[in-house]
């Protein structure tokens, strides 16, 4: 059945994703986002456009709001208008690097708009809210895979902090108010329409530019690297399966005296490590150009290895990534090259 969905980040890469996902099902979406300027403002307004396209070609019902997730008036007004029957929460001050030079750009983002997020949804009672959480709560120096029954309360970044905050103030939301929440602990997400931070946007940049690019720890850190496509599939997932309820909680009387709201986190990964020298190649061969390869030795603060156990989601959703390195990485080269000669 068509649901009403609000949608936060939707002018982002994983929002614009899930916005397409969501109308060819037919919901009706609102989606949220303050287009900042984080990096290229072209790139998520050509991401709206798309939507836009979308939206006249197949008649689906999709709204944007532009507004900023720390002004709580407008989140109101988004929840005055429309009775929501999910919320999926993806709007964030994303990256590692740039919160050494911006940090309040995370607080004002990641801490006092996911706490008006919370607010808002507790009182319009939505029924379930899900929301982007990150493989970087795990910090560095651990063994891999990476399990949801680890501890992660010694994160590293002021952003992984903040996610790892958001985790816990849903829980207390959760707890106190009966909200279903669901968070999803994202890995290295990649594809077309992608976000020019990430290594293999400013890697596919260079090898076309003829830059050299700098590979730590000799390229052989391991990443588990996830296609859009697949974490797409597994928000959807989340998204609609409040899941899996909790004895005694009752979703048309949600009481938070009698029954207890589920809480879930899940990992979404691939589940598959692969080098990031091997990434390279395949971004090369995919390009039909050779980059220039700098090793150079491991960072501080670098991470070594990632990889999502993703068995909890598996059991618990149906979550299966399907995509290879191969053709997620083809499948970005398709949309990348095109798009940077339209782009100038
Ligand atoms: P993105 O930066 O492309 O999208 C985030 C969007 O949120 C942007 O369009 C931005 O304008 C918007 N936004 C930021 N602050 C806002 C605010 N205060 N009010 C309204 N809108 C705001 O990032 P993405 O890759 O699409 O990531 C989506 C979510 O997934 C984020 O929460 C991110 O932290 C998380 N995540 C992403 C990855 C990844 O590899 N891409 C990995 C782990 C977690």
């Amino acid at each position: 059945m068509s649901q009403s969905v609000l949608l936060t980040g939707v002018a982002g890469f994983i929002g614009f994703h899930a916005a397409r996902k969501l109308l060819a099902r037919g919901d009706r979406v609102v989606g949220f986002d303050s287009v900042n300027d984080y990096y290229d403002p072209q790139l998520k307004r050509a991401r709206l456009a798309e939507l836009m396209r979308l939206r006249d070609e197949r008649n689906a019902d999709f709204r944007f709001v532009e507004a900023d997730l720390a002004d709580r008036s407008a989140l109101d007004r988004v929840f005055a208008e429309t009775r929501f029957d999910r919320v999926i929460h993806l709007a964030a001050q994303a990256g590692v690097r740039y919160s050494l030079e911006n940090p309040e750009s995370y607080v004002s983002s990641n801490l006092v708009g996911f706490a008006n997020m919370l607010e808002v949804c507790r009182h319009a009672k939505v029924p379930h809210l899900t929301f982007a959480s990150s493989s970087s709560v795990y910090g560095a120096n651990r063994k891999v895979p990476f399990s949801e029954h680890d501890g992660v309360d010694h994160p590293i970044q002021l952003y992984a902090a903040t996610k790892r905050s958001n985790e816990l103030m849903a829980h207390a939301y959760s707890h106190l108010f009966a909200l279903p929440v669901t968070g999803l602990r994202f890995f290295t997400v990649y594809g077309p329409w992608g976000r020019p931070d990430m290594a293999y946007y400013s890697f596919a940049e260079k090898i076309m530019a003829g830059q050299p690019i700098a590979l730590f720890n000799h390229g052989r850190h391991s990443r588990d690297f996830t296609f859009i496509d697949d974490i797409v599939e597994g928000v959807v997932r989340a998204s609609d399966r409040i899941a899996p309820p909790n004895p005694g909680f009752d979703p048309a009387n949600p009481d938070p005296a009698t029954s207890v709201a589920p809480f879930r986190l899940f990992n979404i990964g691939n589940g598959r490590p692969v080098e990031l020298k091997h990434y390279v190649e395949v971004l090369e061969a995919a390009l039909g150009k050779k980059a220039i390869i700098e090793l150079k030795p491991m960072q501080v603060g670098d991470i070594e290895d990632t990889l999502a156990d993703v068995s909890e989601i598996e059991t618990a959703l149906g979550y299966r990534p399907s995509t290879t390195v191969e053709e997620g990485i083809a499948a970005f080269v398709d949309w990348y090259l095109p798009y940077r000669r339209r782009a100038g």
